[in-house]
């Protein structure tokens, strides 16, 4: 599977290897960072290919 990344509005960019850790990856940072709930649907979304 190629990998994807997630650019977030506060500059950090998420990079991983398959859609299950990038949406993981993606929730855990909004969630942590910035107090927000993403759907798998938008975290994907917002995912570009590396
Ligand atoms: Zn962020």
């Amino acid at each position: 599977m190629a990998e994807k990344k997630v650019s977030c509005d506060c500059g950090k960019v998420i990079r991983e290897s398959t859609d299950d850790q990038l949406v993981n990856a993606v929730q855990k940072h909004a969630r942590e960072a910035h107090n927000m709930k993403l759907t798998r649907e938008q975290v994907l979304a917002m995912s570009e290919p590396v």
